[in-house]
């Protein structure tokens, strides 16, 4: 199969469309990360995308629909904060968890009785979803566990030769996941960090939790249990410029080809060292994470992540990923 990336023109939004209505998949820009989009009613579609990814079979997958699309339809119930949450941040980067009516495929919310949906803010995923004008079952379109892709380039590399259509809307300006936030309870709870942050929904609910899985219990969200955003090549925790120097000189000693990733004021104290720059602040590291892993990956031998200092708003999200990409357990 050739695959073919295209920009996002009326005759590519109408292949787009012939494709998920016959039960094929797409890669699709959003403000967050590209996804592998499949028609979320039809059986067959969904599990396309698990099969395409390799993903495993209990991990759900997020719903996406055009803004004004009638949820009604999706979702059985809701609390009263859930409103107000979607007038705040809808169109965006976060996505909610409701009791599901059950209608979409089985395979979506992988045997859960609860269902996430997300409406995307940017004017390239709202156009394809209007264009195909059905709720489109998405998860990131990367391969299972490889790191998320941000550009249309990125998903060529991971699935060139096995999907037919890419829509390319330039690179992703968000660049981490939706916040994923449970919507069943009494006061909402994060079950995945992201763009809207914990503050920000409380201001809005009165209240916001943080879910974390207790030891031995089955997570909530299950695609946090498994390891993910990894590059492929050797990764290394550091907390000080101090200890990635010593593990820089040892990969160079051994004939590698060492590489550093941090925050701008870290790489300032690495001036001899080849590094790759996350940013100074939140927005701008979560913007450039996930490209600086594919492009490390491709020529370092080590990959050596410093954990960012800065903390607050969206940190909370970048240093999950971080964290998850470099093997590390970050402090908050
Ligand atoms: P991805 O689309 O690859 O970013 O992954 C979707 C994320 O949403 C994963 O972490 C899933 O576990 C989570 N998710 C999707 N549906 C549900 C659901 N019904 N309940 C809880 N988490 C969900
Ligand atoms: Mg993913």
């Amino acid at each position: 199969m050739v695959t073919q990336i295209s920009s996002l023109n009326g005759q590519a939004l109408r292949k787009a469309a012939e494709l998920i209505r016959s039960g094929e998949v797409v890669a699709f820009p959003t403000e967050t990360v590209y996804g592998l989009g499949a028609n979320a009613f039809s059986d067959d579609a969904v599990k396309k995308i698990f099969a395409l990814k390799g993903r495993p079979a209990d991990n759900p997958l997020i719903v996406h629909v055009a803004l004004g699309y009638d949820i009604s339809l999706l979702i059985d119930c809701e609390p009263n904060y859930a409103p107000k949450l979607r007038a705040a941040f809808l169109p965006g980067p976060l996505t909610m968890v409701y009791p599901s009516t059950g209608k979409v495929s089985r395979y979506v919310s992988c045997g859960l009785n609860t269902l996430a949906i997300r409406v995307p803010a940017s004017p390239a995923a709202q156009a394809f979803l209007k264009a195909v004008d059905l709720p489109v079952a998405a998860p990131s379109a990367n391969l299972s566990k490889h790191v998320s892709p941000v550009t249309a380039r990125h998903v060529y590399d991971d699935f060139d030769g096995k999907i037919e259509l890419i829509l390319d809307g330039g690179p992703c300006s968000g660049g981490i996941e939706s916040t994923v936030l449970d919507c069943t309870g009494e006061i909402p709870q994060i079950l995945r960090e992201g763009l809207v942050t914990r503050e920000m929904i409380a201001s809005v609910a009165g209240d916001c939790g943080v879910y974390h899985a207790k030891a031995g219990e089955k997570p909530k969200s299950p695609g946090m249990a498994y390891k993910h955003y990894s590059p492929r090549c050797k990764t290394a925790y550091c907390r000080s410029a101090e200890e990635a120097m010593a593990l820089y000189r040892a990969e160079s000693e051994a004939g590698g080809t060492p590489c550093v990733l941090c925050e701008r004021a870290a790489a300032e104290n690495l001036k001899h060292c080849k590094t790759l720059v996350l940013g100074a602040s939140g927005e701008e590291m979560a913007r450039n994470l996930y490209a600086l892993l594919r492009q490390g990956e491709k020529s370092a031998t080590l990959l050596i992540g410093i954990e960012p200092k800065e903390r607050g708003g969206v940190m909370a999200g970048v240093l999950n990923r971080f964290s998850r990409a470099f093997g590390g357990n970050h402090e908050t």
